[in-house]
């Protein structure tokens, strides 16, 4: 592996669902559902592979129809109007079009400001591109400025955000749902980036995969529509999400028409297109009726119940996600400090499998106390890894 690369191994991913499977644990570490999406979708995906529709190249920008289906869902849930034609691009998962956005936008030697804890492919497709990461941290703090305590949100801390920001800056890559911490950026949170990206004239990159995954009072905004960001804004979204199919891998990107073009450039190069019977499926399932959308969201926020007072019960101090697949929690109460050497063991000691969140630190110290464990699971196999937390 070259040196810009050289840091970046095997991904925590792929380690701990190997762990999972090998030792027979209930993995609560990767993100991905263990159901599959709604069976019309499949359907789709079934008739279009039958009637040979997508089975040689589609077109490099995506199928017209996925495209046009992505703009609708952009402008009927938030207003945002894009040209199906020129400002919107199929990409194989949000994965490529993050690689394919920071290579087509960074200069090496180029600062790229990311919130962290960050998913790790942000450090790695910064680097592949050049560039530099500049980490902002999120830290927890509740609404009386206690920090690390039950109730407490991973925050945004705005003088940080600023400071990071120097001339050497280019973009910056945000994402919202956050993954790990389940944190949703509010409308002051967001508003303020925005004046920074117009203030500074900075791009910004900003992955929405979990735009559908809110809970409670939260509310997902792109930033894409706050003034002076349409036109600087490259938005990410991905079927594997909003349609529980991870292992289709369709993901889209939204800007104004030269970003898209600059970041279609490298996609010719990466995958030339993305596979194309899924795209036809994932037309009709971005125009599902809103009662799909609704539904999804309600039983993942049953998800999210059943697990967080799962982990509640069992000693670990739980940060309330507002949106995501996933809970990050803090082990201290447990007497434990370091998330990686308790993430190893926790298989053999009670047959589970997490995710350590200091892998998505720089800072590896300020992410150690925090465990990742994600709810998109059936219901009885959260009761049962609860179940076994609580043993602990
Ligand atoms: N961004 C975030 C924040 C994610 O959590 C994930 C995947 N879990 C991705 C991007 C990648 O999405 P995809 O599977 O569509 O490539
Ligand atoms: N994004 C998913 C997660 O955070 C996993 C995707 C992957 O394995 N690359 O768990």
């Amino acid at each position: 592996l070259n040196r810009r690369l050289a840091e970046f191994g095997t991904t925590i991913f792929a380690e701990m669902s190997a762990l999972a499977v090998s030792t027979g644990s209930i993995n609560l570490g990767q993100g991905f559902p263990d159901t599959d999406g709604p069976e019309e979708v499949r359907e789709a995906a079934v008739r279009a592979l039958r009637d040979g529709r997508g089975n040689q190249y589609p077109p490099g920008p995506g199928i017209p129809e996925l495209r046009t289906a992505i703009a609708a869902h952009q402008l009927r849930r938030y207003g945002l109007s894009y040209d199906p034609d020129t400002e919107v691009l199929v990409t194989a998962g949000a994965t490529e079009a993050i690689a394919a956005s920071l290579l087509a936008l960074l200069e090496p030697g180029d600062e790229v400001v990311a919130l962290e804890p960050y998913y790790d492919s942000y450090a790695a497709s910064i680097a592949m591109a050049g560039g530099r990461r500049v980490p902002v941290t999120l830290r927890p703090y509740s609404d009386n400025g206690a920090e690390g305590t039950e109730g407490a949100r991973f925050r945004l801390d705005l003088d940080e955000l600023r400071a990071a920001v120097t001339d050497r800056t280019r973009l910056l890559l945000i994402n919202t749902p956050h993954n790990p911490t389940g944190t949703v950026l509010t409308r002051a949170e967001l508003a303020a980036i925005a004046e920074l990206a117009v203030e500074r004239d900075l791009l910004v990159v900003t992955d929405e995969v979990y735009e559908h995954l809110v809970f409670d009072d939260a509310e997902h905004l792109p930033l894409a529509a706050f003034p002076g960001m349409r036109e600087r804004t490259v938005t990410i979204g991905s079927a594997g999400k909003t349609f529980s199919f991870t292992g289709w891998k369709v993901g889209w990107v939204t800007a104004a028409p030269e970003l898209v073009s600059a970041v279609r450039a490298v996609k010719q190069f990466l995958t030339y297109v993305s596979s194309g019977p899924f795209q036809y499926a994932v037309a009709e399932a971005l125009a599902l009726p809103e009662s799909y959308f609704d539904g999804f969201r309600r039983d993942m926020l049953a998800r999210r119940d059943i697990l967080a007072q799962g982990l509640t019960e069992a000693g670990f101090t739980v940060f309330r996600p507002a949106g995501t697949y996933f809970i990050t929690t803090d082990i201290r109460p447990l007497g434990e400090k370091d998330g990686f050497a308790f993430c190893r063991a926790l298989p053999e000691r009670a047959g589970v499998v997490a995710i350590p969140n200091a892998v998505f630190y720089d800072d590896r110290e300020a992410g150690a106390p925090f465990v990742r464990f994600a709810f998109c699971k059936r219901e009885e196999v959260l009761r049962e890894a609860a179940e076994r937390l609580r043993h602990l």
